[in-house]
């Protein structure tokens, strides 16, 4: 079967990062275009500065994968639908709730293929935590997010931004994980926002959950964002048989009562573009809002501290 041509709007670090390397050697996907407000290409694809100059110039690109910081992309899918093309959006979705439920409703309308990634999720450990604790059920989970914004978003000022999310960019990738694994719903109860006095989003969120179980498991996680001495992307959890589990390296490891019982490289982004073959070719969204949803209600009841200026 012929690859199907895809573009990749906004070529930035996740996009060079991942997105390319990854459609480069895809079986399912051929590079046909970028757009980039710098100008910036890959091989020997045509540049665009704008999606509008994209879909004029070559309407047989029929898919586009939008890599831009969130709060541009509702207006980019919208267009991009209304340019009759299947879209894959980076995470975050968009900077609002009701954005994400508008996208979710024009993407019906227009018939045409949407698919929120979180790429976190696309992990064998994560899918085999979500089948013991099915079995099990939970007693606690703590989430533990740390990692340097200077090495993950080196000058991106954009995440300083309101709307720019702050460290609930990579701890919404906590969060994804959270929901996607939990046997049962889970809501904030109280969080804690620690913002640099000179900044729009926090730097240190600590979140405590609530569910709706009898046995009232204890759930929280904690985000940083300046942590230098290495990724800490783990969570611990206690199931109601006893057993301990740790998932670890963002979702890659797991550990059972002390044991690696699997141990993977990371290839998230190969299993986004497999997963985005698959519902092309049932013709099937996929638009999970849970992680927005959680980290929305975290800025709802954030308490606010003010803490030291963040400078690059
Ligand atoms: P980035 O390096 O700032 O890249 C984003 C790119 O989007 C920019 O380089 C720019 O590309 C384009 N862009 C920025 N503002 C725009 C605007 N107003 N209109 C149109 N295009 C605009 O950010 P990133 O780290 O790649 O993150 C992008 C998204 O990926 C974020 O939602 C982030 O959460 C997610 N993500 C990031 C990482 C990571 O490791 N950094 C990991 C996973 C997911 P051009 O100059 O080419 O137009």
């Amino acid at each position: 079967m012929a690859k199907k041509k895809i573009a990749v709007i906004g070529i930035g670090k996740i996009s060079q990062d991942q997105h390319l390397p990854v459609i480069d050697k895809s079986k399912d996907f051929e590079l046909a275009a970028c757009v980039s407000t710098r100008g910036i290409g890959h091989g020997n694809v045509p540049v665009f500065k704008t999606p509008a100059e994209l879909y004029a110039a070559m309407p047989e690109v029929g898919l586009v994968s939008i890599c831009t910081p969130p709060n541009v992309r509702h207006q980019m899918v919208r267009e991009a639908l209304d340019a009759g093309k299947d879209v894959l959006l980076e995470k975050p979705p968009t900077p609002t709730l009701a954005e994400f439920d508008d996208l979710v409703a024009y993407g019906r309308k227009k018939k045409k293929v949407l698919f929120q990634t979180w790429h976190s999720q696309y992990n064998e450990a994560v899918d085999a935590t979500k089948k013991i604790l099915k079995k099990e059920g939970v007693t606690s989970v703590r989430i533990d997010w740390r990692e340097s914004v200077r090495k993950w978003h080196p000058g991106q000022d954009w995440v300083w931004e309101p709307g720019g999310f702050g460290v609930c960019d990579p701890g919404i990738n906590a969060m994804s994980i959270f929901t996607k694994i939990m046997p049962f719903p889970v809501f904030v109860a109280s969080s804690k926002l620690k913002y640099p006095a000179n900044r729009q989003t926090p730097v240190d969120v600590e979140i405590v959950f609530k569910s709706g179980e009898k046995h009232q498991p204890k759930l929280s996680a904690g985000f940083n964002w300046l942590e230098e001495s290495g990724e800490i992307w783990t969570v611990s959890i206690e199931t109601e048989k006893g057993t301990k589990l740790r998932l670890e390296r963002g979702g890659t490891v797991l550990v059972v009562n002390d044991l690696v019982v699997i141990q993977n490289k990371s290839e998230e982004y190969e299993g986004i573009y497999d997963r985005f073959a698959k519902l092309l070719k049932k013709g099937k969204s996929d638009m999970d809002g849970a992680p927005l949803r959680l980290i929305s209600d975290a800025f709802f009841l954030g308490a606010r501290e003010n803490v030291d200026d963040f400078n690059w």
